[in-house]
């Protein structure tokens, strides 16, 4: 490392006033909107039907004129002219990587970066370590795939730190297990379903992860668990770590926000993504701290700039100060627009039911929700497990779970009692809800 460096990663970007970190963004934005109608056919196309001049942009409001892009216009893109689409701003030369993201309906979207790209990307992951606790004596476990996944090349920012990395990738859980028991790595990452299940396997094997191995704090993505208080200290008690969520979108960036070592929501890299919290229906903005749709625009990307991707995933946001000190505003992730239910007429989101579940002590923490029609009514079911040897008898367990989940989201679901190990576990994404509803109509 070229320098020394204390408590931040990037001191004076990391801590300046919002009014100068919103004079940054200002002029980053004026650049990457006229780069992207200069460079990008795409772009040119769009901004010239909808009548905008970039040159126009005054102020960072003046964002909200822009068209909205999401993985759709991405995938269709890419579909219309091949092979990488025509939002690409580069010649295939400067490409250096490109990474790709499968999504639910079939045709993978690629990701491309340019060196420049690619080492701003590495730049922000390292700064996202740094400010979760992660310094050059720490032994840094990476278990995510490297198979095109945007997650993979994430190790190379732990290596900036001067951690020592050990490459795993997505193994079978007894290797990973040895490789944290042979080569003691402080630090690992991984989905929240997939840390509980680690931690209960090991359990398995007569190691006990509090104990015998050295994990002091473990990474996790993919999941709104991350940003669950009472998913998190199940994970962080069984393993004896603190665990701090992240968020990486491979639309744009693979490295946008973290937790820091107060663990209260994750700084979005504010000079790389201008954030905006919308109303998924009307495409209004929210009042601060109200729940809306997280809609990034790239500030800084060249290989391909996204110009207000609809993300999909519902956010809080909290723009004051941090405890650390960090000015970067800070998200709370609840879940995918996707995940969300209706039921009679209040949105609730898996991650809601399961801050009930792991809140709840005579509960192993495993669930599942099953949605169903009756009555021309949507309704739905919380199948839970009772942990084994607890005295109680299931009928009131159940009814005080579901008085809970009826003071948090003011629904009352019917609530099931199983034995503990009767739900599947998750080695990776757990899925969480079963839907018997017919289909009306589907995408
Ligand atoms: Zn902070």
């Amino acid at each position: 490392m070229t320098r020394s460096r204390g408590k931040y990663w990037d001191e004076e970007l990391e801590t300046m006033s919002r009014g100068k970190l919103e004079q940054l963004q200002l002029e980053l934005l004026k650049q990457e909107l006229l780069f992207s109608y200069e460079k990008s056919p795409y772009y040119r196309m769009v901004f010239d039907k909808a009548g905008l001049n970039p040159k126009k942009v005054k102020n960072l409001t003046d964002i909200r004129s822009f068209p909205f892009t999401n993985k759709k216009v991405e995938r269709d893109r890419q579909l219309a002219v091949p092979d990488m689409g025509d939002m690409v701003a580069v010649p295939e030369e400067e490409v250096v990587f490109v990474s790709a993201s499968s999504g639910s309906t079939g045709t993978p979207t690629l990701s491309p970066f340019t060196a420049r790209d690619f080492d701003e990307w590495q730049d922000v992951e390292a700064r996202l370590f740094w400010s979760m606790g992660m310094r050059p004596k720490d032994r840094y476990c990476h278990a995510l795939n490297f198979t095109l996944f945007v997650g993979g090349p994430d190790v190379m920012g732990a290596q900036k730190v001067g951690a020592m990395c050990i490459w795993a990738g997505a193994i079978p859980s007894e290797r990973l297990l040895f490789i944290l028991k042979q080569f003691k790595p402080t630090i690992t990452w991984t989905t929240p379903s997939y840390a509980w299940y680690l931690g209960e396997t090991a359990q398995k094997e007569g190691i006990d992860p509090a104990k015998d191995l050295a994990i002091n704090k473990i990474i996790v993505a993919g999941e709104p668990g991350g940003s669950i208080k009472s998913t998190r200290e199940a994970i962080e008690t069984l393993w004896d770590a603190k665990v701090y969520d992240f968020y990486g979108l491979s639309d744009t960036f693979g490295a946008n926000a973290g937790m820091c070592i107060e663990q209260d929501g994750l700084h979005l890299s504010e000079d790389h993504n201008l954030l905006e919290v919308l109303d998924p229906e009307t495409h209004e903005p929210v009042s601060e701290g109200e729940r809306g749709e997280m809609v990034l625009t790239t500030l800084k990307k060249r290989a391909r700039p996204m110009i207000r991707f609809r993300t999909g995933d519902i956010v809080t946001v909290n723009k004051e100060r941090c405890r650390c000190g960090r000015t970067h505003a800070r998200i709370n992730i609840l879940g995918r627009i996707d995940d969300m239910l209706i039921i009679t007429g209040v949105n609730v989101f898996p991650g809601d039911i399961e801050k009930v579940v792991r809140g709840t002590k005579e509960l192993t923490g495993e669930y599942q929700i099953v949605v169903y029609h009756e009555k021309h009514l949507d309704k739905f079911d919380v199948e839970v497990e009772k942990k084994e040897g607890i005295d109680i008898d299931d009928k009131s367990l159940a009814e005080t779970v579901r008085g809970k989940i009826k003071s948090l989201l003011g629904v009352s679901p019917r609530v099931r009692i199983l034995k503990e190990n009767s739900l599947e576990r998750a080695t990776h994404k757990a899925k969480r809800v079963i839907d018997k509803r017919e289909k009306v109509w589907s995408e």
